[in-house]
């Protein structure tokens, strides 16, 4: 059984408390590996030794920086099958997702860092014949990092890599549900050479581990990746003691599909903004809007393509659904699909857990579900699911479709599909959603901004606003 460790000032070790949790492959419903049960000790000694760092790496200059980063993303790739694979068994996740989108993603966000730390200017601001002003960014201390389950490494990364390049240290903290590609990344991080303390990374619960960290009055800023209700309890500790705040929260998106869509493209995309890594990604778009010319055409199309998706062994190549992320989770999910049929929704597909034969007997899979007759305001429609369920509801008018899309507390992202530019921009710019997507589906640039209105989050990841939430201005004033 591998036993996972802390990453603390260079080094691995176990947690002082000597305690650990079961980590559980989903697919198999087994107990694989041990994870460090951390507690405000363990934390104690990363901050310590993220703050002994943070002089030499804050000054060290970017191309230092850089350099190192670079090799970490090398270091990630030349080992992308190890680290699918420990991706796929610890999240459940298909071995083809983790390959092509997971890894790759978190070398590109080292890499993207790496560069986009070399672009990162200051300002200036000239007052016509009085004065000049420039403004000096700065790293700002030992961040915090704290990232879920869903996209582990992909979205630890995301983190971890600008707020290093930043000239930050880093005592980080991956989900307890899927820490494996975090453990593995600290190794490489020993094999590129980082200076020891610049990156510590510390395993354990969120109330435990993750408290003390955001409770820490050495840890200035926190980047949190997670659930609304988490992101509040943060905001309350860290709020009250003026810590920088980034939050990129839950979301409930809708999908808007207009009559005039390219069908064959948008149904493609559709199934897999719908059911793409079991429909545990924050942008998956888990409320279908279909204006009702299509809505018999859509429903029968998509229900009969859903009917063919295989669930099955993550690890088999073909498989494109895997299990959910844990037991707690496939029946908080297979509660959600309760409850819609309690609202007086209709099942078309899945609706049950699925039994894999083989290896994977005891493992926690659900039938990619599709709902409908239900209203747009009833819990289901309502609250944030996070697994393959979504819900297909007609519409008539544009009016009615946005205000049936703007009317939940989330507003993370948006997809559209039409072929009317016109209408393409003006829906846009009214639906309230951080991100939208026309025509397509997570087509990432870094460059952008990241994140969501309303209970989705506050600030925005992502290019150089990730930059900024990692640095602290300071406006110098030169009278001439
Ligand atoms: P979660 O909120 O349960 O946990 C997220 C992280 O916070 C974990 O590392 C956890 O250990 C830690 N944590 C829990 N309580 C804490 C506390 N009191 N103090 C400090 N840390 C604490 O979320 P999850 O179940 O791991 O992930 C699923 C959620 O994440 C969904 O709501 C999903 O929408 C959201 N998510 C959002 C985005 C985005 O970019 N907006 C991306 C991915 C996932």
């Amino acid at each position: 059984m591998q036993i996972i460790e802390n990453y603390i000032n260079g080094a691995l070790v176990a947690p002082i408390s000597k305690k650990y949790i079961d980590n559980i492959n989903p697919s198999k419903g087994q107990v694989y590996s041990q994870i460090p049960d951390s507690d405000h000790a363990d934390v104690e000694l990363a901050v310590a030794a993220a703050k002994a760092a943070f002089p030499a790496w804050s000054t060290c200059g970017i191309e230092t920086r850089a350099h190192i980063l670079n090799k970490i993303a090398d270091l990630i790739d030349e080992n992308l099958e190890e680290l699918a694979k420990a991706e796929s068994i610890d999240n459940g996740k298909p071995l083809s997702l983790a390959k092509s989108v997971d890894i790759p993603r978190a070398s590109s966000n080292f890499r993207f860092y790496a560069s986009g730390i070399q672009h990162f200017a200051a300002e200036s601001h000239y007052m016509e014949g009085t004065a000049i002003n420039y403004t000096k960014r700065s790293a700002v201390g030992v961040a915090g990092c704290i990232s879920p389950w869903n996209l582990p490494l992909y979205l630890f990364s995301w983190k971890i890599a600008p707020a290093l390049a930043a000239g930050n240290t880093v005592v980080a903290k991956p989900t307890e549900v899927t820490p494996m590609t975090a453990y593995l990344l600290s190794k490489l991080c020993i094999e590129a050479g980082l200076p020891n303390g610049v990156l510590n990374i510390v395993h354990g619960y969120g109330h435990k581990a993750g408290q003390a960290i955001v409770e820490h009055k050495d840890v200035p800023l926190i980047s949190f990746t997670g659930g609304t209700e988490t992101g509040k309890k943060l905001a309350a500790t860290a709020a009250p003691m003026f810590k920088k705040l980034s939050l990129e929260l839950g979301g409930k998106n809708p999908n808007i599909i207009f009559a005039d869509c390219d069908f064959d493209d948008m149904l493609k995309t559709t199934l897999r903004s719908s059911f793409a890594n079991q429909g545990q990604i924050c942008l998956c778009g888990s409320r279908i809007f279909v204006e009702r010319p299509i809505y018999g055409k859509f429903k029968n199309a998509f229900v009969e393509k859903v009917k063919k998706m295989k669930v099955g062994d993550p690890l088999n190549d073909q498989t494109k659904m895997g299990a959910v992320v844990s037991e707690a989770h496939m029946n908080k999910v297979l509660g959600y699909i309760k409850l819609a049929q309690g609202e007086g929704g209709t099942v078309l597909a899945g609706g049950d857990r699925v039994m894999v034969e083989g290896d994977c007997a005891d493992g926690y899979f659900i039938a990619p579900t599709i709902i409908e007759g239900l209203s747009h305001d009833c819990r289901t429609n309502q609250e944030e699911i996070f697994g393959p369920v979504v819900t297909i509801m007609p519409f008539d008018t544009e009016d009615e479709v946005l205000a049936m899309a703007n009317a939940t507390s989330y507003g993370l992202a948006a997809t559209i599909w039409t072929q009317n530019l016109k209408r393409a921009h003006r829906v846009s710019h009214q639906v309230k959603s951080g991100i939208v997507w026309v025509n397509c589906w997570l087509l990432r640039d870094l460059r952008t901004p990241f994140g969501g209105m309303k209970q989705s989050g506050v600030g925005r990841e992502g290019g150089f606003e990730a930059l900024r939430f990692f640095t602290e201005p300071q406006n110098v004033c030169i009278k001439l």
